[in-house]
């Protein structure tokens, strides 16, 4: 008997994509150009995240749509990302039986737990068979560090390197057998894309930060906390840092560096905070992913919520009575984006006048946010929850919200169309309306929309005492100190 046939597996590397669907600013892609031999780039649609609790199809269609347009810019060279369905331990297994990989490269992620193991598992099985693995920083967060000691100082340095100037060689690999491809089904899901959202890949990105730039940005920080203006007004490049169609690099640089910086000074000093911000958070989350699923400050476990799942439904479906809480629900839900004050109301609602746990809501609106980041999401929603014991509790009331950011009722009117007659003076509490009054507006409040489902003063009442109540728990106090060790810089 002969030895069986030698199989010549070629040499390549390999460029595995997450959230950095971006041909520019690009170490992965930079890395693998410059070490001269053939690479392949994938990005995996696994099933076990798809059906995750915190994934939506909006969340995928982004993605589809990302890549797309990286497949058309990459057209002359000959370049493509291979997108592949199934799960990752079965796909690396696969492509280590028809290439000899040298190495993966791709950037670290910052992710929910399920990912994290998925990431061990990876690693070993890449040790096992002789991968190298490179994982890359990605934007400003640090792996392995134990404490904030010099993050800030580390970040501006980060900022301001060099933009990666990436450039393609004609030279493609084929996968000859691919046994990952999409289900005709799966495309036929992911090809639509509803016009409300905003549009997904780089040069969409770019569009919107250059438009900020140029004229929608110079009242940023007036609109910034209206529901209506803030669309306009915001830079609304989240989805676009989120899924990586851009650095945070090439955003911080772009608007530092532009000719309007000293014009619009205040209102883009503000944004380049908020790009710390957003690193900051996914920082956190890297240094403790269980945010996704345990108060960060233990001793909030030992609060109880009574479960109404008919309230919860209710603010899920923008259906509570308070015009300013529905209306925020319904846009998030229809467009996917709505401004930072009112995802912080629609968390302090649901947590403080609902009493609803916050795991009740984390993965819905993480769900109806096409800017979805785990690392800003949970951290963020848990802050507004009140269950870090470190950050003041803002309990926000839905109708001082209402007088000061929607005045003329104008957002409340277009999202919540059964009061659309409500005159002007009462667009904010409905329900104060006499029946003559009701009468005269033909709006029937608890028939063409509900009464307020829980009394507001009452509920904030009970909110604050069971929260602020709750500060001096020793375990609060213990956790606190805990917390403000790891994930905040020391006072020298
Ligand atoms: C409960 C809750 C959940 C949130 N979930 C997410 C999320 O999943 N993804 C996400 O990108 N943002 C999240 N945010 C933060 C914030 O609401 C959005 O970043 C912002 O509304 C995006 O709009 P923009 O791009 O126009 O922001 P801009 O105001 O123009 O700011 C520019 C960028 O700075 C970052 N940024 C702005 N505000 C914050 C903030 N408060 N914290 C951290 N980063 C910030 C974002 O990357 C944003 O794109 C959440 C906020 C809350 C209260």
């Amino acid at each position: 008997m002969g030895s069986p046939p030698q199989i010549h597996r070629p040499l390549i590397n390999l460029v595995w994509l997450k959230r950095d669907l971006r041909t520019q600013d690009h170490r992965p892609l930079f890395e693998a150009e410059r070490e001269g031999i053939p690479y392949l780039v994938i990005y995996l649609l696994e099933p076990n995240m798809m059906d995750y609790r915190d994934t939506s199809l909006r969340h995928l269609r982004f993605v589809y749509h990302s890549i797309l347009e990286m497949n058309a810019f990459w057209l002359p060279c000959k370049r493509e990302v291979q997108l592949l369905y199934g799960e990752a331990i079965a796909v690396f297994s696969d492509l280590i039986r028809q290439f000899k990989i040298k190495r993966v490269l791709s950037y670290r992620e910052s992710g929910i737990r399920l990912t994290w193991e998925r990431d061990k598992k990876l690693g070993e099985l890449f040790q096992k068979k002789g991968v190298g693995w490179r994982q890359f920083q990605r934007d400003g967060i640090l792996r392995g560090i134990r404490n904030r000691d010099g993050w800030d100082k580390q970040w501006f340095v980060t900022m301001n390197e060099a933009v990666i100037k990436n450039t393609y060689r004609e030279r493609s690999v084929r996968l000859e057998a691919n046994s990952f491809r999409l289900p005709e089904v799966l495309v036929d899901r992911l090809q639509p894309y509803d016009e409300l959202f905003q549009p997904a890949g780089e040069s969409k990105a770019w569009r919107y930060l250059e438009s900020f730039a140029v004229g929608r940005g110079a009242s940023y920080h007036w609109h910034l906390s209206k529901p209506a203006e803030s669309r306009l007004s915001c830079s609304r490049i989240s989805p676009y840092l989120a899924w990586g169609n851009i650095s945070i690099r090439q955003a911080y640089q772009f608007i530092k560096h532009h000719p309007n910086y000293p014009r619009f000074k205040r209102a883009f000093g503000a944004f380049l905070t908020r790009l710390k911000w957003h690193c900051h958070f996914i920082q956190k989350f890297e240094m403790e992913c269980d945010y996704e699923t345990r108060c960060i400050n233990r001793g909030y476990e030992l609060l109880e919520h009574e479960f109404k799942e008919d309230w919860i439904v209710a603010w899920q479906e923008g259906q509570t009575g308070y015009p300013l809480i529905d209306a925020c629900m319904r846009c998030v839900r229809r467009t996917g984006w709505i401004n930072f004050r009112m995802r912080a109301m629609l968390v302090s609602f649901l947590c403080h006048h609902l009493d609803q746990d916050w795991r009740s809501g984390a993965p819905f609106l993480a769900r109806q946010f096409l800017d979805y980041e785990p690392g800003i999401h949970y951290p963020q929603f848990q802050m507004q929850a009140g269950t870090t014991g470190v950050n003041t509790v803002r309990m926000y009331n839905p109708v001082k919200q209402s007088n000061d950011h929607d005045a003329t009722g104008v957002f409340i009117r277009k999202w919540v169309p059964e009061i659309y007659r409500v005159p002007r003076e009462h667009i904010h509490e409905p329900w104060k309306m006499s029946v003559m009054e009701q009468q005269f507006c033909q709006t029937y409040i608890g028939t063409d929309y509900p009464s307020p489902i829980v009394p507001l003063e009452e509920s904030a009442r009970k909110a604050r005492e069971k929260i602020w109540g709750h500060r001096s728990h020793p375990l609060v106090e213990q956790e606190q100190k805990r917390i403000l060790r790891k994930h905040t810089r020391r006072k020298k």
